[in-house]
């Protein structure tokens, strides 16, 4: 474990060698990369653009970096909406359940708010673990919109 050097963030370029598909029934996805760690220093204010270079393939990938007190902000609002996004849930899953489970007299529909509660229990199932996960690692870094070259890169958090 590095210790971490204030004013810098670490990151790491990942080239990917491989992303493959395979089989018909049953896909099986295997990707390979290559990780490379950078160290980079965070603006003063603001958001700077750093340029790194990969070096399993020369390709030069811009980069922009945020201050850690930025990058800080994002994760608790990312950690907020992950909860909101827990209470959203279950609240539609409960009203869904209570709705879907009643019977109904004849001619009568259910609510419009019933598949407003169905989309919603998939929709924040779907994104919840997302949000918790870069409310935990987000550190301000993000891979700048690349040309080509650059598509088969990602920028990964390196942990302090
Ligand atoms: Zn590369």
């Amino acid at each position: 474990m590095n210790r971490p050097i204030p004013g810098t963030v670490e990151v790491a370029v990942r080239h990917i060698l491989s992303d493959k598909v395979t089989g018909f029934l049953v896909r099986t996805r295997s990707i390979t990369w290559k990780d490379s760690v950078f160290r980079v220093r965070r603006p003063g204010t603001g958001k700077q653009t750093v340029e790194l270079t990969c070096p399993v393939c020369d390709a030069s990938l811009l980069a922009e970096v945020r201050t850690e007190a930025r990058a800080r902000r994002t994760r608790i609002v990312l950690r907020v909406l992950a909860v909101l996004c827990v209470i959203v849930f279950f609240a539609a899953l409960a009203y869904a359940v209570h709705e879907g489970g009643r019977t109904l007299p004849e001619g009568q529909s259910l609510p419009a708010l019933f598949p407003i509660s169905i989309v919603a229990v998939f929709v924040t199932f779907a994104v919840t673990p997302v949000l918790f996960i870069h409310g935990r690692v987000h550190n301000g870094v993000s891979l700048l919109d690349a040309p080509k070259p650059r598509r088969r890169h990602s920028l990964r958090p390196v942990k302090g």
